[in-house]
């Protein structure tokens, strides 16, 4: 690595910052840096729904690293400045009217909220999604107790949302189009958990909604502004105001400019190379091979992981030695109430699932495929997300049997 070289990473989000950081750990000396659309440092989203929602974090408890860490690692940081094109021939990028040039760049754009169509009424004033600060700073004027709200989509932003304004004392139903929440990713076991827990709650659930046509107010001088939802099952709501949760968008218009392939995000190869030999892609916007099929995962564990393989597989390119593939331990938690929620693996394809009651309502369910151990969902209950995690990452599966009683140690799994 004698020759200066020049990294430039697009997009300062969790995958980005933990990028340029890894990459001055493993000794990288050239010129690097870090571009970001948003105007603040480096920041975690997953308390945007949670605790900085509910007024319990502020803005620094977000920050990843302050300015000074940047400075010091001389990491050039450029932030409100959104790339606008990449020339991969010439291997540059162009921001604000500049360019900047890269010996090896990353994609790591994350993606925005989806919204529902502008048929369906999702141009409406009073519609907030949740993915940045700024979405945060114009939702939280709106969560004042006593409003009605409106939710629409039953995930984790949605469901956490519903806790947080619940907690904040709003009138909140929470409306999802399929037949039940958290289907795209759990058991209707989890999914009854999670109903039950936001309804003792006082939240509304209505699932099976099967479209949902949000209308505004035309008679009260504020045409335009939502306040009615019709949906396809034949009810009715009114409400003051509605947060939109219904998934994610990867960004991949950089990627497209660059004529990279796309396959569900940006492809990448197992060493989350893009099919540009200079450009690398990590985070929400990519996806990557995983146990002979392909997913892409928006999760913050994937975002750090594939960030670091990304970091060490350009030092390597940089140095001429063995790249590694990245091998992707799927995790994520949820808050909700007094429920840490916590999933280890990924579900698709179980067959069946077993359900494990521990002592003080600590409750997990654990699915498979056959003999095999795919994923773990653990309500308040740490031990079984340890134990599940670590039977997954080694490939061991687990007797179903100790899992389904309750007195039995989960630490046996572990021996076999
Ligand atoms: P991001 O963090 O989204 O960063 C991408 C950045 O790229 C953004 O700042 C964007 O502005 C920037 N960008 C895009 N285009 C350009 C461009 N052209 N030029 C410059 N910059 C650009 N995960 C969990 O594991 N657990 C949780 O509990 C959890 N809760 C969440 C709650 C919320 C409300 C949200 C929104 C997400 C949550 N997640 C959670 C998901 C997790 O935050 C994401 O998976 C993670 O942030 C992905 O990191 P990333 O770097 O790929 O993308």
């Amino acid at each position: 690595m004698s020759e200066m070289k020049s990294v430039v990473v697009v997009g300062a989000g969790q995958a980005g910052a933990t990028l340029v950081q890894r990459l001055r750990e493993l000794g990288y000396e050239g010129a690097l840096t870090l571009i970001g659309a948003e105007p603040y440092l480096p920041y975690q989203r997953p308390p945007l729904s949670k605790a900085y929602l509910l007024g319990d974090m502020d803005l620094d408890g977000l920050t990843l690293r302050p300015q000074s860490f940047y400075d010091e690692q001389q990491i050039s940081l450029k932030l409100g400045s959104p790339v606008t094109a990449i020339d991969a021939s010439q291997q540059t990028v162009t921001l604000d009217g500049k360019t900047i040039a890269y010996d090896h760049l990353v994609l790591a754009t994350g993606g925005d909220a989806a919204c529902l169509a502008a048929d369906m009424g999702g141009n409406l004033d009073g519609i907030y999604a949740i993915r940045g600060i700024a979405d945060i700073n114009r939702l939280e004027p709106q969560i004042v107790a006593g409003r009605k709200v409106l939710i629409v989509g039953g995930g984790y932003i949605g469901l956490e949302a519903a806790a947080v304004c619940a907690k904040r004392g709003l009138d909140v139903s929470l409306v999802v189009a399929s037949e039940r929440i958290l289907r795209r990713v759990a058991a209707p076991q989890t999914a009854d958990y999670f109903r039950a827990l936001h309804e003792s709650h006082g939240v509304r659930i209505i699932e099976g909604a099967q479209s949902v046509h949000l209308l505004g107010d035309q008679d009260s001088g504020k045409a335009g502004h939502v306040c009615h939802a019709r949906l396809g099952n034949g009810m009715a709501l009114d409400f003051d105001f509605a947060i939109c949760g219904i998934g994610l968008i990867p960004s991949i218009e950089l990627a497209e400019m660059a004529g990279l392939t796309l396959e569900n995000g940006i492809w990448t190869d197992e060493f989350s190379g893009t099919s540009d030999p200079h450009i690398w892609a990590a985070g929400d916007c990519a996806s990557f091979p995983y146990r002979g099929g392909r997913i892409r995962l928006e999760s913050v564990g994937n975002a750090i992981d594939q960030a670091k393989a990304v970091a060490g597989n350009i030092v390597a390119s940089l140095n001429g030695t063995e790249k590694k593939p990245y091998l992707a331990k799927p995790w994520f938690w949820s808050d909700q109430y007094d429920v840490k929620f916590q999933i280890a693996g990924l579900n698709s394809g179980y067959d069946h699932v077993v359900k494990r009651e521990g002592s003080d309502g600590a409750t997990s369910l654990w699915y498979f495929k056959g003999d095999e151990l795919l994923a773990v969902d653990a309500m308040n209950d740490g031990r079984a997300y340890m134990v599940g995690k670590r039977l997954i990452e080694s490939g061991k599966s687990a007797d179903q049997a100790i899992i389904a009683d309750p007195d039995a140690d989960l630490k046996q799994l572990m021996k076999r």
